[in-house]
């Protein structure tokens, strides 16, 4: 099995070096991954320079760009067979609820989605990595039966990309694995004022407080109860329902 591991936390990511000795143990790995941070960069693509894709190793990439930089040149350019799955992670940091929409980690399996490549994204919902580092060097431990598991579904369900993430506890401490829908997460003071060297206003956006809700089965409430949260995610955002009760909100011009 032909695997694609990419990131948005750079090639350097120690995240990106667990998720590739998980999945060294299930499949021959390719690492296209960008050069530096791409984290929140969501699914942008590089139209206005050239990328410069650096050999770092055998079947091993750093590109000057975006994690869809990535993942496109690996499926198109690079690997002289096309992957069977794109991997994205391990993200330092969750993507649940709305963060799906800013992350680079989600951007890239969906950009293997959009390829037409089954695609897992994985982040780690610790919080000061520093200090969680042990617990994600175990998530070795939960990831290979994990990814055996999703790699090997005799029906890997079509047109979608699973979004896991894994709960920042010692890997004898994970509880199991829930199948959850997105919650939703609300951020406040995340906006901070400041003065830049020559005392002109600036804002930087980032920190600040967190909270989150969510149904029974929301992938918030499954990391808060110690399990793996599975999400099921697709491209379509047609908002379905909306469609259906057409007929009592829409009158064509
Ligand atoms: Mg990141």
């Amino acid at each position: 099995m032909r695997l694609l591991c990419s990131n948005d936390d750079g090639i350097h990511a120690h995240g990106l070096d667990v998720l590739v000795r998980a999945a060294t143990e299930i499949g021959e790995v390719t690492v296209v991954a960008p050069d530096r941070e791409q984290s929140a960069t969501s699914h942008s693509l590089t139209l206005h320079h050239p990328l410069r894709p650096v050999r770092r190793g055998e079947r091993r990439f750093q590109v000057d760009g975006t994690p869809t930089d990535c993942v496109m040149l690996a499926v198109e350019v690079l690997m002289p067979e096309r992957p069977d799955f794109v991997l994205s992670g391990i993200n330092h940091g969750q993507n649940m609820g709305e963060d799906v929409l800013y992350s680079g980690t989600v951007a890239a399996a969906m950009e293997g989605l959009a390829l037409g490549v089954p695609s897992i994204a994985v982040s780690f919902a610790g919080g000061d990595l520093r200090a969680d580092i042990a617990k994600l060097d175990e998530q070795v431990e939960v990831l290979v039966p994990l990814l055996r598991h999703l790699t090997s579904l005799d029906a890997f369900p079509a047109h979608t990309l699973l979004n896991v993430n894994l709960p920042p506890l010692r890997a004898d401490q994970v509880k199991g694995v829930r199948l959850t829908r997105l919650g939703r997460r609300v951020y406040s003071n995340s906006i901070s004022p400041m003065r830049d060297p020559y005392g002109r206003q600036i804002y930087w956006i980032g920190g600040g407080e967190f909270s989150w809700s969510g149904a029974e089965d929301s992938d918030f409430q499954a990391i808060h109860d110690g399990y793996i949260s599975v999400t099921p995610l697709h491209l379509d955002l047609t908002h379905r329902d909306m469609l259906d009760t057409a007929d009592r909100w829409w009158r064509a011009p």
